[in-house]
């Protein structure tokens, strides 16, 4: 019996081509590639700046600290992410808080971040920066997100690492229209991948000096931003910061520019499959993924959530029934604040009622576009055999 995973790349010959191209070359990093597909991500987004990194979670790190997140500050996500979302502010010596998800679109709620603003207000503990999560690809709802962050003062970083490819009122993920920061994810479990790798995209132009300046060691070749000028002695770089080695190699983004232009391509495929899912599981005990008006996903995941209530088996059983049968189903995610690591921090979190609904019911099917029909009609078979016991 073959395992069907949850996820997987989709790798074509133009792909392995650009990247032996590059291995022929004379740059296998610093070179061409990586400004060449920083343009492509740019263009496709509709944004000014686009820098590349070697993954999300550098890419998350660098926009924080951009942002000017240190010690004593507060940083607010959504507690259904992957841990990269929080990490990052926890790297800068910031502190990390959640705000409940929507019941329907398990993105960070509105109403409950609201709430939140207006308590944090009256006790003088108002966040620095809040990071909402594309979950699944959906685009959170960001204007409203924005109006908030006037009122209250936050800046915004989207980690759209799931959503790459999806739009937000007809606009595409990634224009910061409504954001100071947006941030994706390559990994090839993701729509579309460079084996690691990420991007942050701003349209400031002191953020993204601040960003290519943070991703590689804090050093400059720039004369106009050295500090120390030179009269008689060589100064061909100055470091100015305390950055990282966080640069995409020049395979990376050969791999990336390439897959880039057949990114819409990808999302339609996946659109397919979801629909076909929908299709086939309209009659069963479960939750179909709701989506928003306002946004067209990339679906980089497909989640379910199981009507307890109506079913005799737990969700742990029907989790390991599925992967019993090679469909192996994944669970996006568990809340951040029950990670060991998180629960030994020093930090009282709030309840979170609708982040421990879904932790209890939600399930990820396999979705990605290389999956094929028959795959597919295996996994609907082994899924709909599970609600006939
Ligand atoms: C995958 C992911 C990340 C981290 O991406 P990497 O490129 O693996 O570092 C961050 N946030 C979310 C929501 C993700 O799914």
């Amino acid at each position: 019996m073959t395992e069907i995973p949850y996820g997987r790349q989709d790798i074509n010959q133009d792909d392995i081509d650009q990247v032996v191209a590059v291995l022929r070359s004379d740059f296998l990093t610093q070179g061409p590639m990586v400004p060449r597909f920083e343009n492509a991500v740019a263009t496709y987004c509709g944004v000014n700046y686009a820098i590349a990194v070697n993954s999300a979670t550098s890419a998350l790190h660098i926009a924080c600290l951009s942002l000017g997140v240190g010690k004593g500050d507060l940083v607010w996500t959504s507690p259904i992410s992957f841990v990269a979302s929080a990490n990052c502010a926890l790297y800068c010596g910031a502190t990390v808080d959640f705000v409940d998800i929507d019941p329907l679109t398990y993105n960070m709620s509105i109403g409950e971040l609201e709430k939140k603003l207006v308590v944090a207000k009256k006790n003088g503990k108002l966040p620095k920066v809040v990071i909402p999560v594309h979950l699944c690809g959906q685009s959170c709802e960001m204007k409203d997100i924005h109006a908030l962050s006037l009122k209250y003062g936050f800046r915004i970083i989207e980690d759209a690492s799931h959503a790459i490819g999806g739009k937000y009122l007809s606009e595409p993920v990634g224009n910061c229209r409504y954001s100071d920061i947006t941030v994706f994810s390559f990994h090839p479990v993701k729509i579309i991948t460079t084996g690691e790798g990420g991007m942050a995209v701003t349209n400031y132009p002191d953020l993204a000096r601040q960003m290519r300046l943070l991703r590689s060691h804090g050093i400059s070749a720039d004369p106009s931003a050295m500090h120390i000028r030179p009269e008689n002695e060589i100064w061909n770089y100055q470091q100015i910061e305390l950055g990282f080695n966080y640069r995409m190699t020049d395979l990376q983004a050969a791999l990336g520019l390439s897959q880039i232009k057949r990114l819409d391509e990808l999302v339609m495929r996946r659109h397919e499959i979801a629909t076909l899912y929908n299709n086939s599981f309209s009659d069963l005990p479960i939750v179909l993924p709701h989506q928003h008006l306002d946004s067209y996903s990339s679906y980089h995941l497909y989640v379910v959530r199981l009507k307890s209530e109506m079913i005799k088996l737990t969700h742990k059983m029907i989790y390991e029934l599925l992967r019993a049968n090679g469909v192996m189903v994944n669970l996006h995610y568990i809340p951040i604040y029950r990670q060991p690591y998180y629960r030994s921090l020093d930090v009282c979190y709030d309840e979170f009622r609708e982040a421990e609904l879904y932790f209890s019911e939600a399930i990820t099917l396999p979705l990605y576009s290389t999956l094929s029909r028959d795959a597919q009609l295996r996994i609907v078979d082994v899924f709909r055999n599970i609600f006939d016991k």
